[in-house]
């Protein structure tokens, strides 16, 4: 048991999806030519004057209002001093007294069950350029500045120390994820730098929280909660010796799985905000509010739930159908069209899974539509293919772009029902296994699914395994008699 009880917070930066920059009509598209996307506002120029994009305050209101947040209708902008090179006009303008959005919680699901985690505040803010370092310390050093994406706007999401285990800090991320896909403000990609998150961690005995410490450079999910799990470790260990721990901010080591002390650019947290005086405050109406309240879609657990008991899914199931919404969508359709929900997941979690795992493609990348899904269910249902071919057909499919039934045509997968084929094939079997036959005979009655295996695998699965079977029992009987 561990007597020391953590408390974590954790700071998410969103990438929030709009056409263009925050207060600017430059486009905020990643991966562009660098410095391609910018203009006198978004690099700072002196005289440029910004102007407020409407979209990603409509997004904003969007999460605000899915995390269960009181949406203000008055906020405004600050300016947030400080000096770095991707920082071109020495502050970013952010909200600071009254966000956007403030005091909502996001219900997760954890092994142990639901908890819902509280968070403080939600506010809209411009990020920064991107600085890019080269060369070894040995050589010369360039460093970079990329500044497309200065001016992107991005909402930041601040939870209370609310949360208690690694693994909650990964669940809520998990779900923040998915909230953020399934209402299509932000594509939420760590790796692309559209979503951000920063922890805080400290440990206590009694009420009174302990020292925090702030870890950053966390790349993804795993790392956070490795990170976590680190560091919760490391403070107990410490603490237990009599050690105190410090006020620190450290650095997470993918290599090492192990959390160090860093320097950072922010010492001193004085960053002299106040307010931005090219920006009027952000007044709401009503209506534009509700609107949107209006436009929500079903999230990812409403979604999960529904299917369950729209579809009769196994919890895992819907659980995993419902984690994307391309995948949801997909599922839903072909369930639709087909009327077999039940096999259309079978098939969706199975081969078709499998094969995007192995080509690593998505769901919105296969050519496996309504159309063919029904040929290919009416193949099995009619007993034209074996359940063990059905696999190959959909693989075959996938890989192809052909129609199921053009698959079966051309390769000969056909199902053998002739009894009169299959009876052939049993005794050839028979012939060839006189020991397995013997031991059946012997009463080891569980030899006969090797036997169906024989038959099976002359046939290349083909051969209807009711009738196989219905067969070979038949014929030992006979040799008993
Ligand atoms: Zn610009
Ligand atoms: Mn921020």
């Amino acid at each position: 048991m561990n007597e020391y009880k953590p408390t974590i917070g954790l700071e998410i930066h969103i990438q929030l999806d709009t056409k263009t920059k925050l207060f600017c009509g430059c486009s905020s598209q990643f991966g562009e030519k660098p410095n391609t996307h910018i203009c006198p506002v978004c690099l700072g120029l002196p005289g440029a004057l910004p102007v407020l994009n409407e979209k990603a305050v409509e997004y904003g209101i969007k999460l605000g209002l899915t995390l269960n947040m009181k949406i203000n209708k008055e906020s405004t902008f600050y300016r947030k001093n400080y000096f770095y090179p991707d920082l071109p006009k020495g502050y970013q303008i952010t909200q600071y007294t009254i966000p956007i959005a403030s005091e909502g919680f996001l219900e997760i699901k954890t092994e142990k069950g639901k908890r819902k985690i509280s968070i403080q505040r939600g506010h809209i803010e411009e990020d920064s350029g991107k600085s890019i370092h080269t060369g070894d310390i040995t050589e010369s050093t360039y460093s970079y500045i990329d500044f497309n994406r200065s001016g992107v706007p991005l909402m930041e999401i601040v939870t209370y120390p609310d949360i208690e285990t690694a693994e909650e800090a990964y669940h809520f991320l998990v779900l923040l994820r998915k909230t953020v896909r399934y209402l299509g403000v932000s594509s939420g990609d760590m790796e692309k730098g559209a979503l951000r998150c920063d922890v805080n961690v400290s440990l206590s005995k009694s009420n009174t929280m302990g020292t925090k410490v702030e870890i950053k450079n966390l790349n993804s999910f795993r790392s956070i909660r490795k990170a976590l799990e680190y560091e919760i470790k490391r403070q107990t260990e410490m603490l237990k010796n009599g050690e105190k721990t410090i006020h620190e901010t450290r650095h997470f080591d993918e290599k090492t799985g192990a959390t160090k002390p860093m320097r950072t650019k922010e010492e001193l947290n004085d960053y002299r905000y106040f307010p931005e005086p090219d920006l009027p405050p952000l007044l709401l109406n009503e209506t534009f509010i509700e609107d949107i309240k209006n436009s929500l879609p079903e999230l990812p657990v409403q979604k999960e739930e529904r299917f369950i008991r729209q579809y009769s899914l196994s919890d895992a199931y819907a659980y995993e159908i419902a984690s994307s919404i391309e995948l949801a969508d997909y599922f839903e359709s072909i369930a639709k069209a087909t009327g077999k929900p039940k096999e259309v997941a079978n098939f969706l979690m199975g081969s078709i899974m499998k094969f995007l795992n192995e080509t690593e493609k998505t769901i919105s990348e296969i050519d496996f539509d309504e159309k063919k899904f029904i040929e290919f269910l009416s193949l099995l249902e009619k007993g034209i293919i074996s359940k063990g071919i059905a696999k190959e057909v959909i693989v075959e499919s996938l890989k192809t772009g052909k129609s199921p039934k053009k698959i079966v045509e051309d390769k000969g997968l056909i199902q053998i029902t002739d009894e009169n084929k299959i009876e052939e094939i049993v005794q050839q079997v028979l012939k060839e296994n006189p020991e397995a036959v013997s031991r059946y005979l012997a009463g080891k009655t569980q030899v006969l699914g090797f036997l169906a295996g024989q038959v099976m695998k002359k046939t290349k699965g083909k051969a209807n395994p009711q009738i196989a079977n219905k067969l070979l029992t038949e014929a030992l009987n006979k040799i008993k008699q």
